[in-house]
């Protein structure tokens, strides 16, 4: 049997068994890469099997020996970090982020830098500065963004796991694009010491699997409190796939937001797909709930301004002088700034900064972030009275299939993108993509469960009993078999 789609348990099992060493495992993996990353762009750095086994530390989990890959915006001792921008190519980070060192105390082998959008502002890794993503299931087409890289990489097949991070989708529509399992946590309930800040009220890690069992296992190695982040929340660590029975809760109540598939742009396939999700859903013993929720029609404008103004304060230090690229050519102090951030960042990233410093500036705050924040305000109490009536809401992840590189020329249009997953960020809970089918031409469609505060365990328990009863997630795009 392959090992390229074999799932973290079958990997643990065949470690077990000594059927394949850990040293084996780590390369037959890196070769994966060497083979067929040219044509895809997943990675923009893959380290070598010595470097990666000098840092590993032995542990008797699960995750002993089974390697991944973490987004280029989350720091990794020693190597570089880069967050797919030319500013910082050259950088090195001098410590773990607090999710790469949890792992590492698992065993868990990083083995690369996964490619993204710069800084991780977009929604279809055609922002990165090195390299464009191209989707395992058509190279024609993105594997969304901003986590493209790891999305791809699972995928096909590259990787079983990757970390992504979220600040308005950025790891749900990737899976979604790409056949995935993504997770964006509660605020607060994974650490973000080491991951590079976009906007922070919003930023989150979160893991992309393709098995539900998979994510909350990754997802158990790296939850919980973290002093070294002011954002953590107060909670235990413990074991997310202790709940992954194959049944729902009982008289588990899912609304189903039916606002969510009336606008013109939605694709007609994506709006099949959810009706029959959804009926799978009720089949498993759901009482399904149509709702309106508002609040999706406010969240892009709300996010973004959010967005552009965090993003114009968390970039401000990347000035030349503190980290990474620096224009040697100037005269003076003003002159060495700006040629460093005009050469440094890419156009979107300084698109963001202007219109950041903009909504910020003396007599447009009020207007703008200050008003935002009271949309955002509104948007936390509908979601609140929401969940009296039902346990869990469900919405598309996407609003199409993965679209072919440069549909967006337009960013405003690419912002769209984001329209059914950035309102849980904004409100700070929990979500999950799954799979929930294909189109015509065979593109992955996927579907969103989400939760109040701190109900993973029950988002991962519901889309698990969902998975058990499809194939979606069996299903894997041609041409990257060994
Ligand atoms: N597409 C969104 C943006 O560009 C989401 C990015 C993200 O979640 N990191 O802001």
């Amino acid at each position: 049997m392959s090992l390229a789609f074999a799932t973290i348990k079958t990997l643990r099992e065949k470690l077990d068994k000594k059927e394949i060493s850990q040293e084996e495992l780590l390369n037959y993996f890196i070769n994966r890469f060497r083979k067929f990353d040219d044509k895809i762009g997943s990675a923009l750095e893959i380290f070598s099997a010595e470097s990666i086994l000098k840092k590993s530390s032995h542990s008797n989990t699960t995750l002993c020996g089974i390697p991944g890959i973490a987004k280029d915006n989350i720091c990794q001792e020693d190597r570089i970090i880069s967050c797919a921008s030319k500013i910082l190519q050259n950088f090195h980070s001098t410590y773990d982020a607090t999710v790469i060192k949890r792992l590492k105390e698992h065993g868990a082998l990083l083995i690369g830098r996964s490619n993204c959008d710069e800084f991780a502002m977009g929604s279809s890794s055609e922002y990165s500065a090195f390299k464009k993503v191209a989707n395992p299931w058509d190279l024609h087409r993105v594997s969304g963004g901003s986590s493209g890289g790891s999305a791809a990489a699972v995928a096909a097949g590259l990787i079983p796991w990757s970390l992504g991070s979220e600040t308005g989708g950025s790891i749900r529509l990737p899976s979604g694009f790409c056949n995935l399992i993504g997770i964006k946590p509660t605020y607060g309930h994974i650490s973000r010491y080491g991951l590079v800040a976009y906007a922070s009220s919003l930023d989150q890690i979160g893991v992309m699997t393709r098995t539900i069992y998979d994510n909350a296992l990754i997802f158990s190695a790296i939850a919980g409190f973290d002093p070294k982040d002011s954002s953590s929340a107060n909670v235990k660590p413990k074991d997310y796939t202790s709940n992954l029975n194959g049944k729902l809760k009982t008289n588990l109540k899912i609304g189903f937001i039916k606002n969510a598939l009336e606008a013109k742009e939605i694709d007609n396939e994506v709006k099949d797909a959810m009706q029959k999700a959804i009926k799978k859903y009720e089949e498993l013993g759901a009482f399904i709930k149509p709702i309106t929720f508002k609040s999706l029609d406010y969240a892009i404008a709300t996010y973004s301004i959010i967005t552009r103004a965090e993003a114009a304060s968390n970039l401000a230090r990347f000035d030349g002088v503190r980290y990474g690229y620096r224009n040697k050519n100037y005269s003076n102090l003003d002159e060495m700034y700006k040629k460093t951030r005009g050469e440094g960042f890419g156009d979107e990233v300084r698109l963001r900064i202007l219109v950041g410093n903009y909504v910020l500036s003396a007599g447009h705050a009020e207007d703008f972030y200050v008003n935002a924040n009271k949309v955002r305000q509104l948007m936390k109490n509908e979601a609140k009275e929401i969940f009296k009536e039902v346990d869990l809401l469900f919405l598309p992840t996407q609003v199409t299939p993965a679209f072919k590189f440069g549909t967006f020329k337009d960013p405003l249009a690419m912002d769209l993108q984001d329209y059914f997953t950035a309102f849980a960020n904004l409100i700070g809970i929990p979500a999950i993509s799954h799979p929930c089918g294909f189109t015509k031409e065979k593109l992955p469609i996927g579907c969103q469960l989400v939760g109040p505060h701190f109900s993973e365990d029950l988002l991962y328990q519901t889309a698990y009993a969902y998975e058990q009863s499809t194939e979606w997630h069996k299903m894997h795009p041609v041409g990257y078999e060994d």
